[in-house]
């Protein structure tokens, strides 16, 4: 896979040697089980795949290109370059300005912009509003596009659905930077609606088989259905695209599920089921799908707590603790920052929405298995942070280079 010129404070000599072994033995991606790293004190489990991917490495690359290339000229990102704190406050601080936040509302009146302005374009894309917007301005919206082309192949993917007759069932989170965009690309060519889980695909049903008058479903989707979309026409042939980062597992559910409706509503066999339903594999990247089963290896070992690492406003991340926590206590940081002691820790709760303070999260045993990971979005050098807070924290003594070594002659 092609490489890319990322800034060196993202990167980690430690977490370098481990993704670089496990790629040299592994190829054809077939071992999913974690890097074990054996120490005096604890043991800590690193998931087989995690941190920056493609898109997030192409992004970052074009960005500090684009810096480096326009000194003295206003340089704007669209929205957050990626959903990772860190990263961001980067940008900012060489001069970036955003200029809209994660749900769209404007931070820099776009009045203000001009044809020398700068606009990046985030890996999540963009609307085409947002890019005749820049082009009324005289800004090239293609100029300085990040937008990842694992992103790009979602939104043709609709488009195939849609010169096909078939109504475009997004499932994605309605307010995230990329299910907007796709929602945006998919409308010029079908008619879209867009459902966030399981829950609403089954309400959803309810209007395919009729059941509900359709002043209903202008009210239940609202603002989640494309321009003159018609309940009672447009919910008959149907086909599933996701948001590149939702739970696999999700997806497949809700795309059988509308499937199993449409079957039984029109008596449809496996010769006729394609004139009512679009079959379609999910839309995930290879990023998400290979950091999803890493995942669910992880959820196979004996651990005692997992510690995944990223921004808090990370899709891709969240679904990660969603997994981990059916099976083990999680703890959802930001940063090594959060490991405040082996009393506490600071993270984010994701069915409260906000950060909380947790007191005795390490196990009485006398040597815990910790499970490490992290989103996408993820420097590995904050990952080696979190590593070597978590060595402070039990006052290892053995030295990690050797564990490492002993560690990787096993894969
Ligand atoms: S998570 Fe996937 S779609 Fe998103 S930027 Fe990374 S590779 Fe692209």
């Amino acid at each position: 896979m092609k490489t890319f010129d990322i800034p060196v404070k993202y990167k980690s000599p430690v977490i370098s040697v481990i993704k670089e072994t496990r790629r040299t033995k592994d190829k054809l991606k077939r071992n999913f089980k974690p890097t074990v790293l054996e120490f005096e004190r604890l043991t800590i489990l690193i998931a087989r795949h995690f941190g920056f991917c493609y898109g997030v490495e192409n992004a970052v690359e074009i960005a500090y290109r684009t810096l480096n290339e326009n000194r003295g000229r206003r340089v704007f990102l669209l929205s957050e370059m990626i959903h990772n704190p860190d990263v961001n406050a980067d940008l900012l601080s060489e001069g970036v300005q955003f200029l809209m936040d994660t749900r769209g509302n404007r931070l820099i009146d776009f009045e203000t912009l001009n044809s020398e302005d700068i606009v990046i374009v985030p890996a999540f894309g963009t609307t085409l509003e947002i890019q005749a917007e820049l082009s009324s301005r005289g800004i090239d919206p293609y100029r300085y596009d990040t937008t990842c082309p694992f992103v790009e192949k979602v939104w043709n993917r609709a488009n195939q659905i849609g010169e096909r007759g078939y109504t475009v069932v997004v499932h994605g989170k309605p307010n995230h930077e990329e299910t907007r965009a796709t929602f945006s690309h998919s409308t010029s060519q079908a008619n879209t609606v867009v459902i966030k889980d399981i829950r609403e695909a089954r309400e959803l049903a309810a209007f395919i088989r009729k059941e509900k008058p359709k002043e209903e479903f202008y009210r239940r989707f609202e603002g989640r259905y494309s321009e003159g979309f018609d309940p009672e026409e447009h919910l008959v042939k149907l086909g599933v695209v996701n948001q590149t980062t939702m739970l696999a597992s999700e997806t497949q559910e809700i795309a059988n599920y509308l499937k199993e409706e449409l079957v039984n509503l029109y008596g449809l066999d496996e010769s006729s089921v394609s004139q009512h339903f679009a079959s379609t594999k999910d839309t995930l990247c290879y990023a998400t799908n290979d950091n999803q089963d890493a995942t669910y290896a992880l959820m196979d070992e004996d651990a005692d707590l997992a510690i995944v690492v990223g921004g808090y406003n990370s899709s891709n991340t969240t679904h990660l603790v969603e997994l981990l926590e059916q099976k083990i206590p999680t703890y959802f940081i930001k940063s090594a920052a959060g490991i405040l002691s082996e009393r506490e820790i600071i993270h984010y709760d994701i069915h409260q929405g906000k950060e909380v303070i947790s007191g005795d999260y390490l196990p009485e045993s006398s040597r815990p298995k910790i499970i490490l990971t992290c989103g996408a979005s993820c420097p590995d050098a904050v990952v080696e942070e979190v590593l070597a807070r978590l060595l402070e924290l039990f006052q290892e003594k053995k030295n990690l280079e050797d564990v490492l070594e002993k560690s990787l002659v096993n894969f």
